[in-house]
């Protein structure tokens, strides 16, 4: 028999959007027994998002980005074990290992842990001054240097990477932005929203490139100095800031026998395939109806919300009647300058694309379809279409192609013509 340090029926791995929200969740859903969160971070459960935003341009202190205050834990009996990451989980034995040596027993798991910033293979990828932009940690240690700071590289032409970058401008940095494909936001925007924030970033004095390959980081003293490109030439660099996406921080619950590779998959109710563990947040690869029943990830605020909610709802649950399955619209935002670029949907495989009004305004939508229909919005600057084209993308709306580029024509009036 072992004994264990501690024993909780609900046991939250993970204190980030998720981790906090399946917390929130379970109570709310009268959820009276033991509870706790265990985190690898020191911190309370923060909101992520600002972290390339106000809190890098120093615009929102750190006590402003605290998801809920201390109090509110106590209060409710969440036990909060920060600081402390878990290594290994036992799924028969329903237990976990922290680093500390400290083992934790569950009735329920639920697996919450983000991921950690992918980071550069080529040399020099460890070197001081090279910074990924995950944690308060990471972020912190960017504000330290930036007194210090003339020359920024951003490698990475994503969300994270070219909101840095517009911070890092903001300041007066010379900053140079390298982005690997022929295009910025490749991955999840199509090329009227890549061109309009290409040109965005080139007008606040950033020195964007695209296709374009690194080869390694120069250094000196153990200190980063530069990048080298594939073509020889060297970017001298005070800072370097590497936005290239996350690594799913599910070792332990594969390593237990628990289904999935990049992340864990889980079934509509976030359930994995070891008995009581839940996967919630980033990490759960799961068939997304949006994606055409794809089974995918999402890395959004929305979706760590959306599945803490539906996996406390199915933990409390006494019959499977009671349970939801996730059937949650993805949206996303994000702040650059002085644009808010709002997006709802799933856009990866549309075949076709309708701009409404002009870029060069600086208030557009560009409008995804794929065999005629709705499935996605990007809204630059238009909260308008983007509350009103929501309904299109839920409904799988069809919609004439000219009315859908006509600004004029508000898009609450081409709902309700939902495709079976
Ligand atoms: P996280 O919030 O990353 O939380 C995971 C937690 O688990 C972390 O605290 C981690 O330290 C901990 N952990 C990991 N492994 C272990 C372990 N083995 N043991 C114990 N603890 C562990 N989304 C948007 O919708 N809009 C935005 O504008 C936006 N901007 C972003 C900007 C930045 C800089 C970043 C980094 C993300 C942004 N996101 C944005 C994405 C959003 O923040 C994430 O999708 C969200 O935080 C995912 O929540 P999560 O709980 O799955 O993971």
């Amino acid at each position: 028999m072992t004994t264990r340090d501690r024993d909780y029926q609900v046991l939250i791995v993970g204190g980030g959007h998720a981790g906090a929200q399946a917390a929130v969740a379970l109570r709310q859903h009268k959820f009276a027994g033991t509870l706790a969160i265990i985190s690898a971070e020191p911190e309370l459960p923060y909101e992520r998002p600002p972290l390339s935003k106000e809190y890098l341009s120093g615009d929102k202190p750190f006590e402003r980005l605290l998801l809920r205050p201390k109090s509110y834990w106590e209060e409710r009996d969440v036990t909060m074990h920060l600081g402390q990451t878990v290594v290994s989980v036992d799924a028969e034995k329903h237990e976990v290992r922290t680093a500390a040596g400290e083992t934790i027993g569950y009735r329920h798991l639920i697996w919450a842990t983000g991921g950690a910033p992918r980071r550069l293979s080529c040399a020099g990828a460890e070197l001081a001054g090279v910074h990924g932009v995950r944690t308060r940690a990471d972020v912190d240690r960017m504000i330290a240097e930036l007194p210090g700071t003339e020359r920024a590289v951003v490698i990475g032409g994503g969300y994270i990477g070219l909101e840095a970058a517009a911070v890092l401008a903001k300041m007066g940095k010379q900053v140079t932005l390298l982005e690997a494909l022929p295009r910025v936001l490749a991955r999840v925007a199509g090329p009227d929203l890549s061109a309009f924030y290409e040109r965005e970033h080139r007008a606040h004095g950033v020195d964007l490139r695209t296709g374009v390959a690194v080869d390694c980081i120069e250094g000196s003293g153990g200190r980063a100095t530069g990048v080298r490109l594939a073509d020889g030439s060297i970017l001298p660099a005070d800072m370097i800031v590497v936005g290239i996406g996350i690594v799913p921080a599910v070792e332990p619950l594969l390593a237990a026998g628990a289904a999935g590779g990049n992340g864990v998959e889980v079934d509509a109710y976030c359930r994995t395939t070891l008995s009581d563990v839940y996967a919630i947040g980033d990490i759960a690869a799961h068939a997304n109806d949006f994606a055409g029943g794809d089974r995918i990830r999402l890395e959004s605020v929305q979706n760590a919300n959306d599945m803490a909610m539906v996996a406390a709802r199915t933990l409390v649950a006494s019959g499977p009647d009671e349970a939801s399955p996730y059937h949650a619209v993805p949206w996303f935002w994000s702040n650059q300058y002085d644009l808010k670029l709002q997006t709802v949907g799933w856009s990866t495989g549309h075949d076709d694309a309708v701009t409404r009004g002009d870029p060069a305004t600086r208030s557009f939508s560009v409008v995804y379809l794929k065999q005629g229909r709705v499935v996605a919005l990007d809204c630059v600057n238009a909260a308008r279409d983007y509350v009103q084209g929501r309904a299109l993308v839920v409904a799988g709306a069809s919609a004439d192609r000219a009315l859908l580029a006509d600004a004029s024509v508000p898009l609450k009036d081409l709902a309700g013509r939902p495709e079976n």
